[in-house]
């Protein structure tokens, strides 16, 4: 799809630093790889990092969490039961050092392969080189200690590991300060918003950085703590109310950040508070963002202004002729 849209990729290529001009305008992106050190140059651009390499080295304001979500090295196992592999975990997880956090699973459709993001790395800030390096570390040691475990207690309970991804995966580091910050209001009540551009009703989903588990929070004014071996604890952040919100949006002001005249972001580095972030972090809506900031930079180009000054009704109804649902 990239190439038929006549893209130019670059993949094993990383961002490296921003190219400035005289003015201080953003010209090009100085980018490391195979062939060396280059630049690509171009008029308007999308940090899509997740970490907000881009915006942090051009100055912009940025913020953490002091509850950043924690990283989770995940893996693709054979021969997995559920029941059988968490009953050695509880029992013998201090012997290995495993750290007790939140395992999901899921088997890959069509394969008996099961893919468990089960592993926690707590403490660390993954848009810092030294912290990546040891969560890296510390994710695969966390899988070879749970393979250690069951080859140790399992008896005749085999569990074969298929095959580990490339990079640890990561949650949350740095968020841009942009136009607006989604707050946690705003998305535990569902509000609507004359610039948005997605629509979000995953369940706000906070994996703790300070205590096993994640909590999540429905739209209905549920909320659950699940802490894998033990029973759920159901209760609720809000009274019962007759009518409750089904969806939340991001605004499309979430994703400029300030002072910004040719720089937009998609993706987890957006502009959102806690628990507002924990549910719009998700693939579906991270997608929507990307199509947003794509669309965002074109009518920008097009016209030839900054993108403070892109008119949202422009950018919401171009996703619309592209296709997207736009509320
Ligand atoms: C363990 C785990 C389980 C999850 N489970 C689910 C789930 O079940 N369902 C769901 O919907 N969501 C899930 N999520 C959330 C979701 O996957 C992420 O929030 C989402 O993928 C973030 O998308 P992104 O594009 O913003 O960031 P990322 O997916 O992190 O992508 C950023 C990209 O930028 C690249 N990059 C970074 N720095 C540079 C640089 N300097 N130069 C060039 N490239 C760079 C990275 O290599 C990466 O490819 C999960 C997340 C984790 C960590």
């Amino acid at each position: 799809m990239v190439l038929e849209a006549g893209v130019k990729p670059y993949l094993h290529t990383l961002f490296s630093e921003p190219c400035l001009d005289k003015s201080g305008k953003l010209v090009g992106v100085i980018v490391d790889g195979k062939s060396g050190r280059g630049v690509i140059r171009a008029k308007y651009f999308v940090d899509a990092t997740g970490d907000g390499d881009l915006c942090y080295r051009m100055c912009f304001e940025t913020y953490e969490s002091p509850r950043r979500q924690p990283p989770t090295t995940c893996v693709y196992l054979e021969g997995w039961d559920s029941e059988r592999f968490h009953d050695l975990l509880k029992a013998h997880r201090h012997e290995f050092n495993i750290p007790e956090g939140y395992a999901w699973g899921a088997k890959i459709p069509g394969t008996e392969i099961y893919m468990l993001a089960g592993t926690r790395i707590y403490g660390v800030n993954c848009a810092d080189i030294n912290d990546l390096t040891k969560a890296e570390i510390e994710g695969r040691r966390q899988i070879r200690a749970m393979m250690d475990l069951v080859r140790k207690y399992g008896g005749d309970y085999k569990m074969g590991l298929v095959s580990l991804p490339a990079t640890v995966a990561i949650r949350e580091t740095r968020h841009v300060k942009c136009q607006y910050q989604i707050s946690d209001e705003d998305a535990m009540t569902g509000r609507l918003f004359h610039d948005a551009i997605a629509n979000g009703s995953y369940r706000l989903d906070t994996h703790h950085q300070d205590k096993p588990g994640l909590t999540f929070k429905y739209l209905d004014g549920t909320e659950v703590y699940e802490r894998t071996g033990y029973p759920r604890e159901i209760g609720r952040w809000r009274d019962v109310t007759p009518v409750n919100p089904t969806f939340y949006q991001v605004p499309l002001r979430a994703l400029i950040p300030q002072n910004s005249t040719n720089v937009i972001i998609a993706g987890r580095m957006l502009d959102a508070s806690e628990i507002a972030f924990s549910g719009i972090r998700v693939m579906v809506n991270m997608n929507q963002t990307g199509e947003a900031a794509g669309v965002a930079a074109y009518l920008a180009l097009h016209k030839n202004i900054s993108v403070s000054e892109l008119s949202s009704e422009d950018v919401r109804q171009t996703l619309t002729k592209g296709g997207s649902i736009i509320i």
